[in-house]
Order: C-alpha cells, then sequence, then structure tokens
C-alpha cells in the first residue's frame, strides 16, 4: 500500500483541525522534492491564516549587552571566546526610552531588551529593572527580555516587574546540541523555558536552522519545540560568522530554508513564527515574501544585535501590500 502524502495529510490534520505535524511527518515534509516547495509553502500560510489570523506582530530588540559572553555557542559572534569582531556597546537608560520609542513608532508591539551572558547577576538584574520601569513609564509597548538561563528568583523576579515574554532558545535538537555548545547543557536551557511558562511569562523559543545538523535532527528539533508549545518561535538561519567555530559553514540553501519555514509553521500550527537573523543571506530579496506567505506571522525591525538587518520601512511596506495588518498591542495583552 502507498502511503498517504504528507501534503494531504498535513491539509486533514493541521489545516482542519489544528495539530501540529509530527517529528516523522515533519521530516517527509523536510525531504519533499523541489517542485513541491511551493505546494507547502501554500498550504503553511493557509494554515498561518486560518490558526494564527492575517495580523503580523511586529517586534523590536535591543541590546543591553553585547560581547564578551563566557559561554561557547558556537554560531555566536558575541562569545568572548572567540576572535570576532564584535564590539561591546552599552545604552543608557534615556537611550533605552528612546530606542522603545522609535520601535513602538512603526507600529511593533514588543521590545525586548537582550544581554550576551550566560545568566544574569545582581547588577544586570538592577540594570533591567531600572530600564524596564523607564519604559513602562513612557512607552505603551510590551516587554520581553532575552537574559540567558534564569534562577527561579530572578525569574520571579521578571515576571513580578511585569515582563511580557522571555526569550531563551533551545538553538537545536538536543541530540545535536553538544556540537554547537559545550559550556552549558540543553535540559538548563529547557529548564529556565519551563520555568519562564510556570511564573506566567510567554515563551519565546526558538533557534538555528544550518549548524551541521542532519534533516532528522531538524525535525528532532521541530518536534523538540513542539512539545514546548512556545507563544512564539524566532527561526533563525545560519550566518556564519567569522572568527566563530561556525565561520566556515556554508548557508544552507534557499530551498532547504524554505522546506524548512513551511515544516516549522506545519508542526506549530498557533505559534508566532518570526523570521529572526539569517533571512537576508538565505534568502535574499525573496525571502520576507516567501516568508510571510509561507507561515511566518512575526518580524523584527531594525537591526539584529550584531549584523544589519533590513531597512524596516522596506518590511512594512510589505506587509501593506499583502493586506497584511500589523498586530495591534491590545490584542497581545
Ligand atoms: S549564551 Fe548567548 S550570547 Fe553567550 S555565546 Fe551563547 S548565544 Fe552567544
Amino acid at each position: 500500500m502507498t502511503r498517504p502524502d504528507i501534503l494531504a495529510v498535513a491539509r486533514e490534520q493541521v489545516l482542519e483541525q489544528g495539530v501540529g505535524l509530527d517529528e516523522p511527518q515533519v521530516l517527509e515534509v523536510l525531504r519533499l522534492p523541489d517542485d513541491r516547495i511551493e505546494e507547502a509553502l501554500a498550504l503553511a500560510h493557509e494554515v498561518r491564516m486560518r490558526w494564527c489570523g492575517p495580523a503580523v506582530e511586529v517586534e523590536g530588540i535591543v541590546s543591553i549587552k553585547t560581547g564578551g559572553c563566557p559561554e561557547d555557542c558556537h554560531f555566536c559572534s558575541q562569545s568572548g571566546r572567540f576572535e570576532t569582531p564584535v564590539r561591546a556597546v552599552r545604552l543608557d537608560i534615556p537611550g533605552l526610552v528612546q530606542a522603545a520609542k522609535e520601535t513602538a513608532a512603526t507600529g511593533a508591539t514588543e521590545f525586548c531588551l537582550v544581554a550576551a551572558v550566560r545568566g544574569p547577576d545582581a547588577r544586570l538584574m538592577e540594570q533591567v529593572r531600572a530600564a524596564v520601569s523607564a519604559i513602562q513609564a513612557e512607552v505603551p509597548i510590551n516587554i520581553a527580555c532575552s537574559l540567558g538561563i534564569l534562577t527561579r528568583d530572578q525569574g520571579e523576579e521578571l515576571a513580578q516587574m511585569g515582563v511580557h515574554r522571555y526569550n531563551h532558545n533551545l538553538e537545536t535538537a538536543r541530540s545535536h546540541f553538544t556540537e554547537v555548545v559545550t559550556t552549558h547543557t540543553w535540559e538548563e536551557r529547557f529548564e529556565t523555558l519551563q520555568l519562564v511558562r510556570e511564573l506566567g511569562m510567554e515563551v519565546c523559543c526558538g533557534g538555528i536552522v544550518g549548524m551541521g545538523e542532519t534533516l532528522e535532527q531538524r525535525a528532532e528539533f521541530a518536534g523538540q519545540l513542539a512539545t514546548l508549545e512556545p507563544d512564539e518561535v524566532p527561526l533563525n538561519f545560519l550566518d556564519p560568522r567569522p572568527g566563530t567555530p561556525f565561520g566556515d559553514l556554508e548557508p544552507i540553501e534557499a530551498k532547504d530554508a524554505l522546506r524548512a519555514i513551511a515544516a516549522f509553521r506545519l508542526a506549530l500550527p498557533r505559534t508566532i513564527l518570526r523570521f529572526a537573523g539569517g533571512r537576508e543571506l538565505t534568502l535574499g530579496d525573496i525571502g520576507t515574501r516567501a516568508g510571510v506567505l509561507g507561515g511566518i506571522n512575526a518580524m523584527i525591525v531594525g537591526n539584529y544585535l550584531t549584523t544589519l538587518g533590513r531597512d524596516p520601512r522596506e518590511d512594512l511596506e510589505l506587509l501593506d501590500e499583502l493586506s497584511m495588518p500589523i498586530k495591534a498591542l491590545a490584542e497581545t495583552i
């Protein structure tokens, strides 16, 4: 007996019933022939429209501590262990409030404070507290944080400050993690994510595709993310940074990136799926259009921390052209 076609199965299971594809099913999508990629993206788009609606979430991101991180994530130009051209910069509180205002002016609903650390120390927590309260006093925007591995006390403190969402990426499949990071474990990351969920903050958790994982591991990663039921998944494609251990890896091919976008959306029908770093490199100018017509429903405006993204106006004009409204703040609270 021939196996049922995976896209026909996905149409019934994911589109009609809202049940995401499991790991073996994701693998089938990742293995689709080139001439079926368009069909997979079209179905992913239908799923996103059915289960998330047409609105696109726009987010801003700002670094509050850049570079000099003690960890050794092999893709990261902010690790202090590799010779990379990243320089430390710090924004003061008025600078952060200004950045939040500029972000809100684009229609963005989330503003994420990011620090390159293993986890926050007392001084960083103090700075975050000051930044969050200054932004809350002046700017109508949700605040997210990405500060690494948290203790329970730190998680409670962030929740109590009113931090709306916490980002911590699992980065890759559990079975591939030790090829990517040796200074902390996948399980440590997972525990922080469980803590964030338990404390009532939204969970933002994604990773990077194209770090030497097999297709099976890419499917495993999608399955592990789905288990976590994250509110948001930032999907990155490796942008090999000079000086990092992954600096010489080849970026994945555009068609593999498109298969991954479709497959992750079909595994995560209700999640906010965001294009994060690496999309220009992997997908070029067609990338944003292909993504938002293939299951993506969030984007970052402005810089991606250490590499320059596109001009936000181009992305916002594209949403206008496609009649996809920017998600309003009231819908996100
Ligand atoms: S913990 Fe974060 S900032 Fe530090 S090296 Fe890893 S990815 Fe980079």
